[in-house]
């Protein structure tokens, strides 16, 4: 093995995990998320398998392995027109959280359901009024004493979430909050596991137009009481905790966009051809070929920055796969919304039929552009720390 390339235990579990993958199928996902059905038949198989847990800590019932190897189940997925986006939140924002800063307790009470599927999370930070600025979020996180009928000192919970992904499939989520620190007035995020059949937490489907299974939600919080062990690491452990959660989330999201890209791809070349309207198949026109070439070319760039990202943060150097996975994840964004658009243009008026399925792929990439951060956060961040030119917000 070289540095360019993956391990063989990373490149058979790619293969086992496309080859399980295939059995579905794209044909399989549009017909569900059309039908308005879920994908939780393919969900625990790829827990049962032990894929979707393959970075949760053996002891806790997950293969040991890293971001780098449930990313890479994530994209293989997606390569074969399956893509499950709770992979990004369930096992990689919040297996990540909850292995590293957690309680021996609630480890051993959330992780072996995250791994095997049977106990999905969802992830809520995003608030309708604070946007992608995620400092201005409200929902706050109230101490609550012992009562006397009998309820112990727990948390009360207040506020309001938009586009949670998923939370109809998941038994909890885990929700950013934040606590006033009294003596300098600085906001905290702290993060709770909140049961999705709490009283008080209502959670409204928001029409989406990507063809998915996988929905997203408002949720609203109206006094959810909690118990004190529902809180996630420290109470003032300030952003770290949650920033351990997001560099994991930015290589699972660019993991997702390039298998999607992969798939499209795939599809515009076998297309190009087989398809013959002059004389040859249309992709002996450059007009056709060139575009696919160039989109292989970006595909396999944000790749390999995906796969840096992931070694830097399973080396434990955050900072590095930081920016690595700011980077890789706007790539794999790029990359992806032009591979669809030109897998459509490949396909002429079939790109947007249902029966081909290209056009469906454009929006599910295309939010890829604006999730979990956006293309502009991106390129302020890498202005700002990787350039050294002033914060421009
Ligand atoms: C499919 C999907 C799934 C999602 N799943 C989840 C989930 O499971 N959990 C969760 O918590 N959230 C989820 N989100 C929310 C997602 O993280 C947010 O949509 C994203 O952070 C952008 O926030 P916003 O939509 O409020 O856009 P806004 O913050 O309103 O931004 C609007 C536009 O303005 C730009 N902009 C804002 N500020 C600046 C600036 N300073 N400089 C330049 N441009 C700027 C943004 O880049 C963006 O293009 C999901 C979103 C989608 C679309």
């Amino acid at each position: 093995m070289n540095r360019y390339t993956e391990s063989d235990e990373r490149r058979a579990l790619r293969r086992e995990v496309a080859k399980l993958a295939g059995t579905y199928g794209r044909e399989w996902f549009t017909q569900k998320a059309r039908a308005g059905e879920k994908t939780t038949d393919l969900w625990l198989e790829i827990g049962r398998a032990g894929y979707l847990g393959v970075n949760i800590p053996e002891e806790y019932g997950g293969g040991g392995g890293g971001i780098g190897d449930v990313a890479a189940v994530c994209e293989e997925l997606a390569a074969q027109g399956c893509p499950l986006l709770l992979m990004v939140v369930s096992p990689a924002i919040c297996g990540t959280i909850i292995s590293r800063f957690g309680t021996d307790e609630q480890k051993r009470r959330w992780l072996p359901g995250i791994a095997d599927g049977t106990g999905t999370m969802a992830f809520a930070i995003t608030e309708p009024d604070a946007g992608i600025n995620t400092h201005n979020i409200t929902t706050s996180a109230r101490r609550e004493p012992a009562t006397d009928s009998g309820l112990e000192a727990g948390w009360v919970l207040n506020g309001r979430k938009i586009f949670i992904s998923g939370i109809d499939e998941a038994d909890h989520v885990l929700v950013v909050a934040r606590t006033e620190d009294a003596a300098t007035g600085q906001v905290k995020p702290v993060l709770f596991v909140v049961p999705t059949d709490a009283d008080g937490l209502e959670a409204r489907p928001i029409p989406m137009e990507i063809v998915s299974p996988e929905q997203q939600f408002q949720v609203f919080l109206d006094d959810v009481r909690l118990p004190a062990d529902a809180l996630v690491g420290d109470e003032s452990g300030g952003l770290a905790q949650l920033f351990a959660g997001l560099n994991p989330e930015r290589i699972m999201a660019a993991s997702f966009s390039t298998g999607l890209a992969r798939f499209a791809l795939d599809r515009a070349a076998a297309y190009a051809r087989q398809r013959t309207v002059f004389r040859g198949p249309i992709g002996t026109h450059q007009a056709i070929a060139h575009p696919l070439a160039q989109s292989k070319i970006e595909i396999e760039l944000a790749r390999l920055m995906t796969q840096k990202a992931a070694a830097l943060c399973d080396a434990g150097d955050d900072a590095g796969a930081g920016e690595a996975a700011n980077m890789a994840k706007y790539a794999a964004a790029e990359a992806a919304c032009d591979a669809v658009d030109r897998a459509v243009q490949t396909h002429g008026g079939n790109g947007i039929t249902q029966e081909y399925g290209m056009a469906g792929l454009l929006v599910a990439t295309r939010a890829g552009r604006i999730a979990p951060i956006s293309r502009e956060m991106i390129l302020n961040f890498v202005a700002m720390h990787s350039l050294g030119l002033p914060k421009s917000y």
